[in-house]
This record gives structure tokens, C-alpha cells and sequence, in this order.
């Protein structure tokens, strides 16, 4: 295949009347796909239908302490519930607390926190001057509406495949007391599907922040997420290495089952340091009397121990591991060789992220929704929705069917390649 930057302008005017003629026939089509949030589909939501039952006529209503969950008590979450998202998370049940139905509001409660009382006796942010915060780019637009919504200032920090790059990061965090925090998605990470490597992880935990109340939030939203048995990321522990590190309480890590049961319907956790979970813990006796324990309950009876939520997590690799490999060839048929785009191969996790020519992703976005399709909007991957170079766009393939995600990434590649063909003949 010829690069298309290699190409004459008149080979390129070819090109685009071919194109356009393309772009013409689909929207004939009239259709109306979605490739823009990471959403299971309905055939992964059935998966977990038992849950449904496991409450249902005369079950056991009572936790293993004896506790009516049916009824106010326990404010952090059944002691079975503890262990199997302690499970999940990698760490002690006494690390951790369970929360309601979605971690992304645990982590708008922890800098809402931070923000009126501050991080474990530290002044409240909202008393400082400025607060800024490090992003790792592209990343997980609702993270960065967050610290947006706060008016933290917001610092890009360029991704790699082996994580964030952790040289900017230890300058900036160790000269500027005003960064307090980091967000990251450490496996399978939204939108690239990288992991973060062990060297990585040992840097975040030897990390010597000027500010003593900076936290690296750890969203590990896809740890038990893996398309393939035999392939898998694996991602170092990192309480573990920062108990080490001398560093116990550096780190808010959070996980929830949204995409193992029902995204909106699961139950969240945050592990984290005695000292940390103590601070978490004086903040939620005021907010509730307690959470959700017959939805944990319910957790707890259908999955059972670790190996019950690996064995269900096969069953949606085998759903969305085609759907992954199928926009992976069209991708790679399609745009293969021609110079006019990158896109990432992931192993697990909801997204693959797409890099087009610079100047070309709002055009190419624009472009698919005009056709039918939706996408992510592009800059959402950057804080401010400013994607800097205007590339990045993020791919969700998990919610369409397969004949709705075949037809959807054709449309895209066809709008990639005009988008580009626009760009090179300066349009
Ligand atoms: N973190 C990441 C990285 C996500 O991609 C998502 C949503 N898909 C969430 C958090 C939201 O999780 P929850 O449903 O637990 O709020």
C-alpha cells in the first residue's frame, strides 16, 4: 500500500472523488451506530442475570456476622463482600472499604474531601491558591471532568506502553507542592489498553512528593478484565509496594465490579492505608448510614471467591475478544501501510485508542457522526477536552453487535481516510 503522504496531489484528487463516492454511499445508508462509550452489551449484562436469583425466596438474609442486611449496620461493607473485592483488588479485607454502586463516585467524593477538609489533617485545598493535578495522556475524559469541575489545574503528562512518563512525573510532583494528585488507570488503561510495567510501579511508590497530602489515584476499573487466558498483563500490587517504599500512604486505589456484573449496579471498593481508609471513614459516617448490603450480598453468593469472578470473566472475554479483533483487522486491512494513522492493540480492558494524522480527529469524528456513527467526541481523551496535536480518538467496541461494529468501522475507516486526504491536499 502507498503512504498517502507519498502520494502526487493528483493521485490524491483520485483518491478523494473515490472517497467521497464511498462517503456518499454510506450515508445513503442512513445508519445510526454507537462506538462511543464503554458500555457492555446486552449478552454480557445476561452473564449475570443468576444474580437475579440468589436473594430470591427464602435465601439467607443474614451477612456471615449475623447482621439483617436487609436492615441498617455495617457501615464498610460486609466482612464477605471485604474479601471478595479485597480478592479482587489484591489486598487485605482490612484495606479496604465497600462503597455503593460506582467507584467514579468514590473518586468525586475523595477530591470533594480533599477540597472542604483536606487529606488527613492537611489545609483544604479550597484554601489554597492553586491545586493542580497531573493527567497521563490520552486518559479517562470523566476523571478529568472531575478535577475540572474543582478548578484544579490540570498538568498533561504524555502516556507510554509501559506507563505514564514517570521522569516528568517524579520532577514535577517532587518540586511543585501544588500538584496533589495523579490519576491513573494503571491496566488495561482507558483508552490504550496499556499497563502500567513493574519498573513503573515501583517509581510511583518511591515517589517524594514536595506536598505530604499528594495522592496517586489508582483506578484499577479493568484488573480481572482480560481478553485472552494464555496472553495477560500483569500489574504489580501497589499498596504492597509502597508499604515498602516507606510510602503507606501515598495511594487511593479503586476498583469496582461495574463492568464484571452491572455497570450502574455493582458494588465499589477503595483499598488503601489504615491511616487513609480512617480518613475516607469520617467523611462517609456523615454521608450515610450505610451502603447497598444486599446488593453485596448478592455479589457475594454469585461469584462466590476470586476464581468465580475469573471463571465469569472468561465468558465476557469470549463475547467481546471477536468484537476486539474484528475492528483490529478492519483497522489493519483497511489503514495498514498508509501512513495516515497508529492505533493500539490491547490485551484486555474496553477501548482501543486510535491516533490519526495530526490536525484530522475532530474532522474524522465529525465526519462518522454525520455518516451515522458515533464516536467518542475527540479531545475528550485530554483534560479541558484539548487534544494538543488533535489525534487521539478513543474506540468502544464492546456495545454494538458484530454486524452493527463491522458496518460502524468501516464507516470509520472510510472518514480516516478522507479526513486525511482533506488534510494533505490542505483543505
Ligand atoms: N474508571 C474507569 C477507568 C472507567 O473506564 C470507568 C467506566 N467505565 C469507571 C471508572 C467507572 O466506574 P464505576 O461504574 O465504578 O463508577
Amino acid at each position: 500500500m502507498e503512504k498517502y503522504s507519498e502520494m502526487s496531489r493528483e493521485q490524491l484528487l483520485a483518491l478523494k472523488k473515490e472517497l467521497d463516492q464511498q462517503y456518499a454511499d454510506i450515508k445513503a445508508q442512513g445508519l445510526a451506530l454507537d462506538m462511543s462509550r464503554g458500555k457492555p452489551g446486552t449478552d454480557q449484562l445476561d452473564l449475570s442475570m443468576g444474580m437475579m436469583q440468589v436473594l430470591a425466596d427464602g435465601a439467607e438474609l443474614k451477612c456471615e456476622t449475623g447482621v439483617d442486611c436487609r436492615n441498617y449496620g455495617v457501615i464498610d461493607g460486609i466482612p464477605e463482600a471485604k474479601r471478595l473485592l479485597g480478592e479482587i483488588s489484591e489486598v487485605d479485607p482490612e484495606h479496604i472499604i465497600i462503597y455503593g454502586n460506582s467507584s467514579l463516585n468514590v473518586m468525586f467524593d475523595s477530591i470533594a474531601r480533599s477540597m472542604t477538609h483536606g487529606v488527613m489533617g492537611n489545609t483544604p485545598w479550597s484554601k489554597l491558591d492553586k491545586v493542580k493535578f497531573l493527567c497521563p495522556v490520552p486518559g479517562y475524559d470523566r476523571h478529568f471532568k472531575i478535577t475540572e469541575f474543582f478548578g484544579i489545574e490540570m498538568i498533561n503528562v504524555p502516556m507510554t506502553p509501559e506507563g505514564p512518563d514517570m521522569d516528568m512525573v517524579e520532577k514535577l510532583v517532587s518540586e511543585d507542592p501544588a500538584i496533589k494528585g495523579i490519576w491513573c488507570v494503571p491496566k488495561y488503561s482507558n483508552p490504550q489498553g496499556y499497563t502500567y510495567s513493574a519498573r513503573t510501579v515501583q517509581r510511583f511508590a518511591n515517589l517524594k512528593p514536595a506536598a505530604p497530602d499528594f495522592r496517586i489515584y489508582w483506578d484499577n476499573a479493568y484488573s480481572v478484565h482480560h481478553l485472552y487466558d494464555e496472553d495477560q498483563d500483569f500489574l504489580l500490587e501497589i499498596l504492597t509496594e509502597c508499604a515498602k517504599a516507606g510510602n503507606p500512604d501515598i495511594v487511593y486505589k479503586f476498583t469496582s465490579t461495574s463492568k464484571i456484573s452491572f455497570p450502574g449496579s455493582g458494588i465499589a471498593a477503595v483499598a488503601a492505608s489504615k491511616a487513609n481508609l480512617e480518613d475516607f471513614r469520617k467523611y462517609m459516617q456523615i454521608q450515610t448510614i450505610g451502603h447497598d448490603k444486599l446488593n453485596q450480598l448478592r455479589h457475594v453468593r454469585f461469584f462466590k471467591n476470586l476464581e468465580g469472578v475469573h471463571e465469569h470473566m472468561r465468558k465476557h472475554a469470549n463475547i467481546i475478544r471477536p468484537k476486539f479483533e474484528l475492528v483490529l483487522d478492519i483497522l489493519n486491512k483497511e489503514l495498514g501501510g498508509l501512513g495516515i494513522g497508529q492505533w493500539t492493540t490491547p490485551k484486555g480492558g474496553y477501548f482501543i485508542s486510535f491516533d490519526s494524522m495530526k490536525g484530522c480527529a475532530k474532522n474524522i469524528v465529525a465526519k462518522a457522526k454525520e455518516a451515522g456513527v458515533v464516536m467518542t467526541g475527540a479531545g475528550a481523551t485530554y483534560p479541558y477536552g484539548k487534544d494538543p496535536e488533535d489525534s487521539n480518538i478513543r474506540i468502544a467496541p464492546t456495545f454494538p453487535s458484530m454486524e452493527e461494529l463491522e458496518k460502524a468501522a468501516y464507516v470509520f475507516v472510510v472518514c480516516v481516510k478522507l479526513a486525511s486526504v482533506e488534510k494533505l491536499l490542505g483543505e
